[in-house]
């Protein structure tokens, strides 16, 4: 067996991120014609990952993967514990500067994993509070995309205290991974609005990318600021 699966298998020994999409029938199907096996690079693209990789400090004591392009749809992951997942697609379909701030990106995923409390306080200190999973109607629980860069210790919160942000599957009967919407649960009544509100579209923006989760927001924020380093993001998130 290869390192890289042997990678992915100890990954899943721990996060059993594989595990929860099978056993989410919406989740299932959404991969069902994606191959997430180890892959492998041409001799030039292996060598734009490792400069890009060289560039992100964080990923000193990371392992980057190769996996088959059609792995999760194409879009780079973690695995536990400081594993990042990158498809094929992800890297050769790509300039080296967007390749470097997605792998910043991944990393910060990683440092989120390795100091969840850091990162849970930041959250706090910027507007967000954690929801439990009871407290959302299963029905929505059932209809969201599983992410697992967030799915795994606190997967839900809510923004200023009442919006939940959800990546529910807009179609039922044809769940694509990127087809998917996200919706506002209000937690006072448990409706759901389209747009969020306007408290939030004053912090992040009008359309960021990835609203579905502050740990995908924040990762979004400094990858694009390059905050590369431990150092770098812990003064950051130290200024909250
Ligand atoms: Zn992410």
């Amino acid at each position: 067996m290869s390192l890289a699966q042997q990678a992915l298998d100890k990954a899943e020994g721990i996060d059993g991120y594989r595990a929860a999409c099978a056993a989410s029938p919406l989740n299932a199907e959404a991969r069902a014609e994606h191959i997430y096996a180890p892959s492998f690079l041409g001799k030039d693209e292996l060598k734009k990952l490792y400069l890009s990789i060289y560039d992100v400090p964080l990923l000193k004591s990371v392992d980057v993967i190769v996996l088959d392009s059609s792995a999760d749809n194409g879009y780079p992951h973690t695995r536990a514990n400081s594993l990042v997942c990158m498809p094929k697609s992800s890297i050769i379909s790509v300039n080296s500067h967007a390749l470097t701030e997605t792998l910043c990106h991944e990393a910060i995923h990683i440092h989120q994993r390795q100091y969840p409390d850091l990162w849970s306080s930041a959250c706090s200190k910027d507007g967000w509070t954690p929801v439990s999973l009871s407290d959302i109607p299963s029905d929505f629980v059932s209809r969201c995309r599983l992410n697992p860069d967030t799915f795994y210790r606190q997967r839900f919160w809510a923004w200023q205290t009442h919006y939940v942000p959800m990546p529910l599957f807009i179609r039922e009967d044809y769940p694509t991974l990127e087809g998917v919407q996200i919706k506002w649960m209000d937690m006072r009544n448990k409706a759901l609005f389209p747009d969020p509100p306007p408290s939030f579209v004053k912090r992040y923006g009008d359309n960021p990318p990835q609203p579905e989760h502050p740990f995908e927001l924040l990762a979004v924020e400094y990858a694009a600021a390059n905050l590369n380093s431990d150092a770098l993001l812990r003064t950051k998130l130290q200024s909250l």
